[in-house]
C-alpha cells in the first residue's frame, strides 16, 4: 500500500498545530526496476545492449522512483482568531500522476478550497497535499477524493472543495487517442456541498459551473 500516513509530531505552540505528513515506507528496488525494465525492452524486440538503450533500463527506474515519492511536509495549521469565514480557494494548482492502469502520466490543474471554521492552514500546504497524493499510482478520481477527504480529517473546516482537470496520456496516445481532451472530476464535502451559496461560489470561481 502507497498511502500516506499522517503522524503527529508537534505539540501546540499558540495555535499552531503541525501535523508531520510522509509517505509509508514502500520500497522501491531500484536494481530490480532497471533489470525489470532491461526484461521489457527485451520482451518488445529491442536489444538493451545496443548504444542508444544502455542507459535507458537506469533512466526509466529513476524516473518511476522520482514520481512515486513524494516530499514529506508539516501540514501545519492556525487558530482561526479573526474568525474569517469566507473560501479560501488556491487555484490552477498544477500536478502530475501516473495511470495506475497503464503506467502513463496524467496532468493538468487542481483547484482546492475550504471554508474554515476553527483552523485555517498555511496556504502553500493546499498545494503540498495535492502533490503528496498524486506521487502515487493513482486514478484521477481517487486522487480528487484522498485531497478532499485529508483536508476534511486534518482541518475540520466548514466545507471542503476539490477539483482535478487533467489530460490522460493514455487517452492521448493510445486506445481511443483523442489528446488534448480533459477530464474533470469534483469532490464537495459539508458546507460546499449542501448550501447552494457556497457551491455555487466554488463552482464559479474554478469555472466548473454547469
Ligand atoms: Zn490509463
Amino acid at each position: 500500500m502507497t498511502t500516506p500516513l499522517a503522524r503527529n509530531d508537534a505539540g501546540d505552540y499558540s495555535g499552531l498545530r503541525a501535523l508531520h505528513v510522509v509517505h509509508d515506507d514502500t520500497v522501491i528496488d531500484l536494481s530490480a526496476a532497471q533489470q525489470a525494465v532491461t526484461d521489457l525492452l527485451r520482451a518488445l524486440g529491442r536489444d538493451p545492449a545496443s548504444p542508444h538503450l544502455r542507459d535507458t533500463p537506469r533512466r526509466v527506474a529513476a524516473t518511476f522512483a522520482e514520481m512515486l515519492t513524494p516530499s514529506p511536509f508539516s501540514m501545519t495549521t492556525f487558530a482561526n482568531d479573526e474568525g474569517y469565514d469566507e473560501l479560501v480557494l488556491t487555484q490552477g494548482i498544477p500536478f502530475s500522476s501516473l495511470c495506475e492502469h497503464h503506467l502513463l502520466p496524467f496532468s493538468g490543474v487542481a483547484h482546492v478550497g475550504y471554508l474554515p471554521d476553527d483552523r485555517i492552514v498555511g496556504l502553500s500546504k493546499l498545494a503540498r497535499v495535492v502533490r503528496q497524493f498524486a506521487s502515487d499510482l493513482q486514478v484521477q478520481e481517487r486522487l480528487t477524493t484522498q485531497v478532499a477527504d485529508f483536508l476534511q480529517t486534518t482541518l475540520r473546516p466548514k466545507g471542503v472543495g476539490v477539483v482535478f482537470e487533467a489530460e490522460h496520456l493514455c487517452m492521448s496516445v493510445r486506445g481511443v487517442q483523442v489528446p488534448g481532451t480533459r477530464t474533470v472530476t469534483s469532490r464537495l464535502l459539508g458546507a460546499l456541498r449542501d448550501d447552494p451559496r457556497s457551491r455555487h461560489e466554488f463552482l464559479a470561481l474554478t469555472g466548473t459551473t454547469p
